[in-house]
């Protein structure tokens, strides 16, 4: 699933194809839940609306608009916003996913997994919302509106600091590791980083949240800013269907200390590196260098 970095990468490389240009005409699915607003409402709102800015918040991307209206983008799973230069063979290859054109092909078409498609009044490259598990959302915030899934986010994972986190800890008895996934503390971290963060802060992803120290926070939050803004680096982990908007994967994966690294040999001291089932999600770990 994209977390921070990947989405953060995506804005970064998206922003300089959307940001100043104008929208002339919206093509969709049919209606779903993936679309919150509905395909109709979705064109009547952004046909002929210039595009102020993009920001990142959490894992959400966030357009604003010239009339003041805000269009929020989630990549829930596997969803992938590009631009129609793209050439990953993430995207051309014909896997089990099997609707994409011939791995020769130079240039993404439009498939059925493309909900969402924008072209601008230049005619320069268009933009694709790509899903292929449609687990993303988009949804169009007029003028004022707010959103229960804007409001609710904590501080974002590359502002979060040992003070806020351990803070946010108290009288807690969840793990430090579901603390940091849950979105309404902070925003943006999820499976790979909290792993990371709490390999790189040397404490154990079980352990109760409320009973992690404030110097242990302070590291936690420390290493969380690290992985996150290297993974930013490299252009986010490309281990399943993230792909950044220009066709490149990211390498972050290929810096992974624990995560999904059952059974290997940790980096620091050569023991094996656990995992776990937490809370539904899997959690990875050195048992040596991990208290
Ligand atoms: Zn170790």
């Amino acid at each position: 699933m994209p977390e921070l970095p990947e989405v953060e990468t995506t804005r970064r490389r998206i922003a300089p194809l959307f940001v100043g240009r104008t929208i002339d005409a919206v093509h969709t699915t049919a209606p779903s839940y993936f679309f919150l607003t509905p395909p109709a409402a979705l064109r009547r709102a952004l046909e002929g609306r210039g595009v102020r800015d993009l920001e990142r918040r959490g894992k959400y991307l966030l357009a604003h608009l010239d009339d003041d209206s805000r269009l929020l983008l989630h990549l829930g799973m596997t969803g992938q916003l590009f631009s129609g230069t793209a050439t990953s063979p993430r995207l051309l290859r014909a896997s089990e996913r099997g609707i994409l054109a011939p791995e020769a092909q130079q240039r993404f078409r439009p498939d059925a997994h493309t909900h969402l498609r924008l072209r601008f009044r230049d005619d320069g490259p268009e933009i694709f919302f790509r899903d292929a598990r449609k687990f993303g959302k988009v949804l169009w915030l007029a003028k004022g509106e707010t959103s229960e899934r804007l409001d609710r986010l904590g501080i974002d994972a590359l502002e979060a600091t040992g003070a806020t986190l351990f803070a946010a800890s108290r009288g807690r008895s969840v793990a430090v590791k579901n603390l940091l996934l849950d979105q309404a503390v902070l925003a943006g971290a999820g499976n790979i980083y909290a792993d990371e963060a709490l390999f790189g802060a040397g404490v154990r992803p079980t352990r109760r949240a409320g009973r992690v120290t404030r110097g242990e926070y302070e590291r936690i939050a420390v290493a969380l800013r690290r992985v996150l803004l290297r993974s930013i680096e490299t252009g986010g982990s490309s281990i399943s269907d993230y792909v950044a908007p220009d066709g490149r994967d990211g390498a972050y994966q290929d810096e992974r200390r624990v995560y999904a690294r059952e059974g290997e040999a940790c980096f620091g001291c050569g023991a094996k590196v656990k995992r776990i089932v937490l809370g539904q999600r899997s959690a990875h770990y050195c048992p040596s260098c991990q208290r």
